[in-house]
């Protein structure tokens, strides 16, 4: 039988100036269009705080005839304000969402209340019926404030279970974490696809830092060999296309059903990496 093509995403975060704007709707997503990816997705800071930013940039993205998954979380807003925007996506022609608790951004104090992914997908469900594929997220490495493997496990499959149709996990750099947890998700008795979430490598410091907090692991021998470059950034450019080529070559060879590209709004090094596959 022959072989399903992957299935190939790119995420986005919605720019903040009207230059961030116009740099990403003119010139990296007609580049990155030219890859013909399944779809593009554009995050959602949690407690609504890019809501206008977030649904300008997939309307840009509509008009440049992409296929786009906002993202989307309760946070601060009230389900009339999650309504009126699962309205107007469905007027836009978009098809798709990310569904998720999100975080309470710092600063914003006692603001906002933490609503489960779960939750946010049956209120999805309950609203605009099966009109969306909706996405939900998964941890390999299982989520920080998770009880334990099998609990993260568990809620996984109470998103899917309330009627989300596929997940995109975290991204990782250790491709046994990924596989492991596909095979806990399927004991579990979890049936649908879950895309790997990869982050090409760009600014170093900035990835561990996050890192730390999402809790994905940087493997020690990565760190070793970009610490070991110093200000040398061609070469830390190098070797993080090389890996991350490596890694999601692995990854689609051992049968994961696709892979989701946090950009960072950064046409490189996804790009080169995307072509490195041959796909
Ligand atoms: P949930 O699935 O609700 O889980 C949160 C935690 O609670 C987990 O530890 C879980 O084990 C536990 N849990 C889940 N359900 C229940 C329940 N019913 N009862 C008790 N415990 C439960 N963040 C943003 O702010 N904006 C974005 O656009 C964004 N996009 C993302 C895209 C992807 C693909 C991924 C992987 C993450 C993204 N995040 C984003 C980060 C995400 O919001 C955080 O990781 C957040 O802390 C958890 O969101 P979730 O949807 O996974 O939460």
């Amino acid at each position: 039988m022959a072989k399903q093509k992957p299935r190939i995403s790119f995420e986005y975060f919605p720019p903040k100036t009207a230059e961030g704007k116009s740099k990403l709707l003119e010139k990296t997503s007609p580049a990155l269009l030219e890859l013909e990816p399944d779809f593009f997705s554009v995050t959602y800071g949690a407690g609504g705080s890019t809501r206008d930013n977030t649904f300008g940039t997939v309307a840009g993205l509509r008009e440049l005839g992409a296929d786009v998954a906002p993202h989307l979380s309760f946070g601060g807003d009230d389900e009339a304000a999650i309504t009126e925007l699962l309205d107007r996506y469905q007027a836009l022609g978009v098809k798709r969402l990310v569904a998720l608790r999100g975080d309470i951004p710092s600063g914003m104090g006692g603001l906002g209340q933490l609503v489960y992914a779960n939750e946010l997908v049956e209120f999805v469900r309950k609203h605009s019926g099966d009109y969306f594929h909706i996405e939900v997220a998964a941890y390999p490495e299982i989520h920080p404030q998770a009880d334990s493997y099998d609990a993260d496990v568990y809620y996984l499959k109470k998103k899917l279970d309330a009627g989300a149709d596929s997940a995109i996990t975290q991204y990782f750099y250790n491709v046994e974490s990924y596989f492991y947890f596909l095979d806990q998700c399927s004991a579990a008795g979890i049936d649908k696809p879950i895309y790997a979430g990869i982050m090409p490598i760009t600014n170093f410091p900035n990835l561990a830092r996050f890192s730390r907090n999402c809790g994905a692991e940087i493997p020690r021998w990565i760190c070793q060999r970009i610490e070991g470059y110093g200000q040398d950034q061609e070469s830390i450019r190098k070797f993080g296309i090389e890996i991350v080529s490596q890694l999601c070559q692995t990854l689609l060879e051992s049968g994961a059903p696709g892979i989701h590209f946090y950009t960072m709004n950064q046409l490189e090094p996804t790009r080169t990496i995307r072509n490195n596959l041959g796909l």
